[in-house]
Order: C-alpha cells, then sequence, then structure tokens
C-alpha cells in the first residue's frame, strides 16, 4: 500500500476481483454500513468488505494480515461489546451470505455464515423443524453460534454448538478447510464456544429436532413479588421436564399490544416460556410453579411456530438502542442472591433495561466440560444483566445499573460468563470462562491462527 492510497483505495486495486462490495470512508452508504446493532459502539473501520462468498472472504483475510491491519469479522453485528466491527481496520461483513438449505430427510439445515437466526428459524419451521437458537430473530448465527448459543430449546436440544455438524472455515493463512468430527477435530471442539477467535465461518451446518409449533409465551407477576418468584422458580425449573423452556426475567410490560393496556409499562418479573409438545403437557409441566404463585398479571401462554416465540421480542429491541451488558455463570440461587435480584429487578431505570436467567441445564448438561470449548456444562444459568434505552443521555444511568446489580450477584455466581454477553472485561475474565479449556484453546490458537489475527473477540491468545 502506499503511502497516500486509502486503505479502502488499495483493497479496491488488490482484492479484484472482488464478487461483493468494498465501502471505504469516502464512500455514500459508510455511516449506514458501519452501524451495529448496539448504539454506544460507534466505530470507523478503514475498509467494510461486504463479502459475497469465502472467496471474497478468503482476499479480505490476506489483505488485512499482509499490510498488518486490524481485522474484526461481523456476523449479525449484535455483539454487545462492538466485536463485529473496529476502529481502522478491516471489518470482514458475512451478511451478504445467506444461503440456507434445509434437508428435511436428513434432518440438517446448511446455513451461510451471515444468516441471522430469524432467517434460518422461518426456513426451518416450515418442514416442522428448528436447531436451537436464541431469543431475538436478529441475532447473527456466526457470533451466537461460535460462543454457545443459549434460547428457548437449550434444555430439550442443548446449545447450539451441541447441534453444529461441520463448519466451512477461512483460516488466518487465507486457507479454506471443513471441520467436522472427522476433518480438523481439534478446529472443530474448538470452534463450538471459542468464539471468532479461530477463523471465519462461512457455512454452518446444523442437526434439525422435530419442533414446529410450540407453547410459549410470557407470565408475569407484579416486580414487588420478585423473591417470591425466584425462590420457587430456583426449586421449580430444575425439576421441570427437559421439553419445558423458561427463563426468568425481571422487565417492564411493553406499551403497546399483545399486551393488556391496564398493565403496560408497569414493572413485572416472571418467565418466558417455551414448551417443545402438546398444550395439555404444557400446562401439566408449568403447574407445580403456578399453582405455588399468587394469580399473576398476565399467563400470555398459547401454541405458536417456534420461528414466531423467536421473534417475539424484536420489535422491543430494534437496532440502534444503547446497550450496556455484564453476565455471569450461576450455580445457585441462594437467599442472599434471591434478596439482591429483587431490590435491583425492582430499581430498573428504563423500561427496556431487563434481567435474564437463561437456564443451561437439560440436554445442555449431557455433554462434558471438555467435551466442547464451552466449559460451564455444570452451570445452571446463565445471567445476563442488560441496561437498555433509545436516549444516549441515558447511558450514564443504564451502565451504573447494570454495573452494580452485577456487583451485587457476582459474589453467588460460579466464575467466568457466557462469552457472548461480555463486555471488554480483559483476559482474566476470558480465561475464567473457558476454566480448564484455556490452555488447549490456546494450542490450537497456535495451530490455527498464530499471529492473532483474529483477535477482535473475546481473545484466546495462542500459546508461545
Ligand atoms: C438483543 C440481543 C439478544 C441476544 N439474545 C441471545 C440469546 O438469546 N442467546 C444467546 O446465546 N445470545 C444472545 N445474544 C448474544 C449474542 O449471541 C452475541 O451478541 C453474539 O456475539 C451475536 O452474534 P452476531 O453474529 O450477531 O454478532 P457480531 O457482532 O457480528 O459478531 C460477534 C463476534 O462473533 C464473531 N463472528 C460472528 N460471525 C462469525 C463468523 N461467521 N465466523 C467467525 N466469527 C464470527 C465476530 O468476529 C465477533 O467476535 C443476544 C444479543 C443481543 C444484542
Amino acid at each position: 500500500m502506499s503511502t497516500v492510497m486509502t486503505p479502502a483505495a488499495a483493497a479496491r486495486r488488490e482484492l479484484s476481483p472482488f464478487d461483493g462490495r468494498l465501502v471505504g470512508p469516502e464512500d455514500a452508504g459508510y455511516d449506514e454500513a458501519r452501524k451495529v446493532y448496539n448504539a454506544m459502539i460507534d466505530k470507523r473501520p478503514a475498509v467494510i468488505a461486504r463479502c459475497a462468498g469465502p472467496d471474497d472472504v478468503a482476499k479480505a483475510v490476506n489483505f488485512a494480515r499482509d499490510h498488518d491491519l486490524l481485522l474484526a469479522v461481523r456476523g449479525g453485528g449484535h455483539n454487545g461489546a462492538g466485536l463485529g466491527t473496529c476502529d481502522d481496520g478491516v471489518v470482514i461483513d458475512l451478511s451478504p451470505i445467506k444461503e440456507i438449505e434445509v434437508d428435511p430427510q436428513a434432518r440438517t439445515a446448511r446455513v451461510g455464515g451471515g444468516c441471522v437466526w430469524g432467517e434460518v428459524d422461518r426456513a426451518t419451521n416450515e418442514h416442522g423443524l428448528a436447531t436451537p437458537s436464541g431469543i431475538i430473530s436478529t441475532t447473527g448465527v456466526g457470533g451466537l453460534t461460535l460462543g454457545g448459543g443459549l434460547g428457548h430449546l437449550t434444555r430439550k436440544c442443548g446449545l447450539t454448538i451441541d447441534n453444529l455438524l461441520e463448519a466451512e472455515v477461512v483460516l488466518a493463512s487465507g486457507e479454506r478447510v471443513r471441520a467436522g468430527e472427522d476433518e480438523n477435530p481439534d478446529l472443530y471442539w474448538a470452534l463450538r464456544g471459542g468464539g471468532g477467535n479461530f477463523g471465519v465461518v462461512t457455512s454452518f451446518l446444523f442437526r434439525l429436532h422435530e419442533v414446529g409449533t410450540v407453547i410459549g409465551g410470557p407470565t408475569f407477576w407484579p416486580v414487588e413479588a420478585g423473591a417470591e418468584v425466584l425462590s420457587a422458580y430456583r426449586e421449580f425449573l430444575p425439576n421441570a421436564p427437559r421439553e419445558l423452556g423458561g427463563f426468568f426475567a425481571f422487565a417492564t410490560v411493553p406499551p403497546g399490544p399483545p399486551f393488556p393496556e391496564e398493565i403496560h409499562m408497569r414493572k413485572v418479573c416472571g418467565v418466558v416460556w417455551c414448551y417443545a409438545g402438546g398444550e395439555e403437557d404444557a400446562a401439566k409441566a408449568m403447574a407445580p410453579l403456578l399453582e405455588r404463585l399468587p394469580e399473576p398479571l398476565l399467563h400470555g401462554v398459547q401454541p405458536m411456530p417456534h420461528a414466531a416465540l423467536q421473534g417475539a421480542f424484536d420489535e422491543v429491541y430494534p437496532p440502534g438502542d444503547q446497550w450496556y451488558w455484564r453476565a455471569d455463570f450461576v450455580k445457585e440461587i441462594p437467599d442472599e442472591a434471591v434478596e439482591a435480584h429483587a431490590k435491583y429487578g425492582a430499581a430498573m431505570p428504563t423500561w427496556k433495561s431487563t434481567m435474564h436467567l437463561y437456564p443451561i441445564d437439560g440436554a445442555a448438561h449431557d455433554p462434558d466440560s471438555s467435551d466442547t470449548a464451552w466449559s460451564y456444562r455444570d452451570a445452571q444459568y446463565g445471567s445476563v444483566f442488560a441496561g437498555v434505552d433509545p436516549d444516549p443521555a441515558k447511558v450514564d444511568e443504564i451502565r451504573q445499573w447494570t454495573i452494580d446489580y452485577f456487583e451485587a450477584l457476582h459474589p453467588y455466581a460460579a466464575g467466568g460468563a457466557y462469552v457472548n454477553m461480555m463486555m471488554d472485561e480483559g483476559q482474566e475474565r476470558v480465561r475464567a470462562s473457558y476454566r480448564d479449556n484455556y490452555d488447549r484453546l490456546a494450542e490450537v490458537k497456535a495451530k490455527y491462527d498464530p499471529q492473532n489475527t483474529f483477535r477482535v473477540n473475546q481473545n484466546i491468545e495462542p500459546n508461545a
């Protein structure tokens, strides 16, 4: 690159022919192209390579590496810490790589690296099938999967990575490889939880399950019942059948349909359910919790396509809000933790701010902690504290509430956190999140990415 040539101009010259689009700061559309989901993140890449396929990806990786430019990889752009973009470097934007092939006989789906979950869930739902994803349909398949994948179907079908059969990967060398049980098994192991550390995944192959219609929706109680509801929930959930997913939440009832007007904007606690099975069985499975608690404000549970449940919160959380996150793995919720939850849950600073406890048991406990890179198979929940508001003037308030809530609960947590729900919290926290798997991950990293080309992520440093 000559000293007068911008990286975008150099990329245009050196990457030709490039099937996708290269966008630099001087181009129309740059400000749109550099936006990510969390409006708190405002980065200015030197060049955004909107890749049309794996060849484009390999060229962009080679370009960034050879010019010693920071390289970020963007799937759905949802990452709370903004790890799908960077300042002054190259962003590989996978969003044009959208192919989805569902094979109902083999019960698999091949999914392009730039898909978001809504696209996949709708395509598999047409066949009465699903793979476990998250709870918001605009989240990227890439980031969610590589970090682990927690969602409505975790208890029945495991983490998303437990259903990842193979991946097509562009390595830091620009080489294209396949990773699966029988090919590059070390890479396959590391991809299942190790995030974007090992390469750019241009295609995922997922196992599908017979899940079409689910019985889903929220049960809400007044936020003042937080301690009572959470105490009952912590005893109920581990004994519930695997078909029943249900995450605990503190939230505010959104100011619009389908919620009854009289509870709009009311702070609540409750459970968001997903039962993969029939209505009667669902009612039976929920009964032990519902019967021991007072009448709820709302029990909005009904049959719906899995894809509809998965998109149910999309309107509340469109792109462009300010988000500040903290997270922890949790094994137990002692009485003191219940009290602290009730206190901070009732103090949510804005109506979009929330706390969720995602179950990580059932099928997610079947693999051992060393079977995949995701090491916390003995956690019972992933807690996430999210301060959210559209107004940038509220940033300090939502950040402070999130940190205060997290710090009050952290003494009762298991150690690390789900990497997909962490901010930039330093190397020790990443190490704690991978525990005994960290050293093996560092070895795999040294083999596939010795120069740490892929470092805009919850970074695993290559073994020296
Ligand atoms: C509103 C909201 C709801 C969420 N709900 C859930 C949930 O229910 N369950 C859950 O598990 N998580 C959830 N998350 C967290 C989510 O999993 C992470 O934010 C994840 O990083 C998003 O992936 P992405 O592809 O959209 O992000 P990006 O910002 O595009 O990327 C995030 C990271 O993944 C890497 N990456 C992405 N795609 C690829 C790829 N194809 N190849 C290599 N590396 C890649 C990037 O380099 C980056 O480090 C949620 C996030 C938000 C904002």
